[in-house]
C-alpha cells in the first residue's frame, strides 16, 4: 500500500521508520516538543525559527565577516568606519530607537515632521536631505527603488569600495549636521554638505594613501617581449616625508 501510494524515495523513508512492538493507538503529535503536545508557545517558536531562517542570508555571518573586513580597510577615518558600524547594528539614538527604549513618546523626524526617524530615514530617506545625495547617489533611488532598510543599502554600496567611502563619510555629515539642529547649534547648511564631505574625504585619502592593490607573491623574472612586440617598463615611488612621488619609464 505504501508503495502504491507514495513516490518511491518517500515509501522508502516511510518504511524506515521503526514500528513499536508494543500494541500502541495512533496519535497526533506535535514533533518540536519534548512530550508531543501542542501549545501556543510551542506553535510561536517554530514560527520564530521559520522567520529566522529566511533571514539568515542577511545575517549569514561569512558574508557579515568578509563585508566587515571590506569596511575596516576603507580610506576614510576610524570614526566614519565606527559611524558605519553603529549605522548597521542600528545603534544610534534616532528617535525610533529613543521612542523604543522609552526615552521619547514622539519619534518623527524633526526635519519633515512626517515619518518616524529610523536610521534608514534620518540618513537616507528623509525628503529635506534628499538634495544631499542627489549629486552622486540618485542613480541608487532609480535603479534601487526596491531597497528601504539601511543594512541593504549598504551591501549594495559595498560592492564598490569608493561609493561605500563616499557614502559613508556624507552619512557622517548628515548624522552630525542633524544632531546640531537638534541642539540648535550653527553649522553646515545641508546645500553644503555633500561638497564638504568630498573634499574632507580626498583630503583624508591625499594625506592618508594607503595602497588598494597588493602585489602577488611569488619570484617574477623579467622577461623580453616577443618578436614583433614592444614591452614598457616602470617603477614608481611615494615620499611620504617630503610630499613628492616619482615615477620612471623605460621602454
Ligand atoms: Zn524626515
Amino acid at each position: 500500500m505504501v508503495d502504491q501510494n507514495f513516490l518511491s524515495f518517500e515509501a522508502n523513508r516511510i518504511k524506515a521508520i521503526p514500528l513499536c512492538w508494543t500494541d500502541q493507538c495512533d496519535r497526533i503529535i506535535w514533533p518540536d516538543s519534548p512530550d508531543g503536545e501542542y501549545s501556543v508557545k510551542a506553535g510561536y517558536q517554530k514560527l520564530c525559527e521559520e522567520a529566522d531562517a529566511s533571514n539568515a542570508s542577511s545575517s549569514d555571518p561569512t558574508h557579515q565577516k568578509s563585508f566587515w573586513k571590506k569596511v575596516w580597510k576603507l580610506q576614510f577615518p576610524n570614526k566614519i568606519k565606527n559611524f558605519l558600524w553603529r549605522v548597521c547594528s542600528n545603534a544610534l539614538p534616532t528617535k525610533e530607537n529613543l521612542k523604543k527604549r522609552k526615552i521619547i513618546e514622539d519619534a518623527r523626524c524633526s526635519a519633515c515632521l512626517s515619518e518616524q526617524e529610523s536610521t534608514f530615514h534620518a540618513i537616507w530617506d528623509c525628503e529635506k536631505i534628499s538634495h544631499v545625495w542627489a549629486p552622486c547617489f540618485s542613480w541608487v533611488r532609480t535603479e534601487h527603488p526596491q531597497i528601504h532598510d539601511i543594512q541593504e543599502l549598504i551591501n549594495m554600496l559595498g560592492q564598490q569600495v569608493q561609493k561605500l567611502e563616499l557614502f559613508g563619510v556624507v552619512a557622517w555629515f548628515i548624522w552630525n549636521h542633524r544632531n546640531r539642529l537638534r541642539l540648535n547649534e550653527k553649522g553646515l547648511s545641508s546645500e553644503k554638505i555633500f561638497e564638504v564631505a568630498k573634499i574632507y574625504l580626498s583630503d583624508y585619502q591625499e594625506k592618508c594613501p594607503t595602497p588598494r592593490m597588493k602585489l602577488p607573491k611569488g619570484n617574477f623574472k623579467w622577461q623580453p617581449p616577443e618578436d614583433g612586440m614592444y614591452k614598457t617598463n616602470y617603477d614608481g615611488a611615494v615620499f611620504t616625508e617630503s610630499g613628492e612621488a616619482g615615477i620612471g619609464v623605460n621602454c
